[in-house]
């Protein structure tokens, strides 16, 4: 059942401290992706919550890098295709790109102006939500594309960083959380 595949998901995730700089606790993934029967278990359990909460789902938009992983597998699940968001520079042609806020500094993400048509469902994926700066600035690319945020979805959420609040009205479903 789900509380099993949680189990199993949360047990193929490894923290790092100090990673990439001091003070960082990274959450990493890799151990997920390397046993086919978690990462079996994160698009049953994404596949699940979204034929649950969301009717139409037309797109499932995902995050450089990490959300490029879980994405595609999901995306095939239901049927419906895959668009990449990318740090800004490495999609041709076209692009509509929006500017945001990281810890240190700011980042640009980009969409190729063609992948989405207004009035599109769609659903954004990363593995994790820290301060939500990544997930806020999809939402805005989607929003400035008249696309129709259904929600977002993430493997791992840290709560103490409330990024939930910053993504806000769009809801973030997340499997585990620390
Ligand atoms: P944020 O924009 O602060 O929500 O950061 C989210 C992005 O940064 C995600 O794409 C994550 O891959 C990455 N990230 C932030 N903090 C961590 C962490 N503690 N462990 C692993 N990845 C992280």
């Amino acid at each position: 059942g789900s509380e099993s595949k949680l189990q199993l998901v949360h047990k193929h995730i490894r923290a790092f401290p100090d990673f990439p700089k001091k003070g960082v606790l990274f959450r990493d993934i890799c151990p997920i992706l390397k046993d086919a029967a978690a990462l079996t278990a994160v698009i049953d359990l994404f596949e699940e919550h979204v034929r649950i909460s969301h009717q139409q789902v037309d797109l499932i938009v995902g995050l450089d890098a990490r959300g490029f992983l879980f994405g595609p597998l999901l995306a095939q699940r239901l049927g419906v295709g895959f668009v990449l968001i990318r740090k800004k520079g490495k999609l041709p042609g076209a692009t509509v790109s929006v500017s945001y806020d990281l810890e240190y500094g700011k980042a640009e993400a980009e969409v190729q102006e063609d992948a989405v048509a207004a009035g599109q469902k769609v659903l954004i994926i990363d593995d994790l939500l820290a301060t939500g700066g990544t997930l806020y600035a999809a939402c805005e690319l989607m929003r400035k594309q008249q696309a129709e945020v259904l929600g977002c979805m993430v493997v791992i959420e840290l709560r103490e960083l409330n990024g939930i609040d910053k993504v806000k009205p769009h809801s973030v479903f997340s499997l585990v959380q620390y």
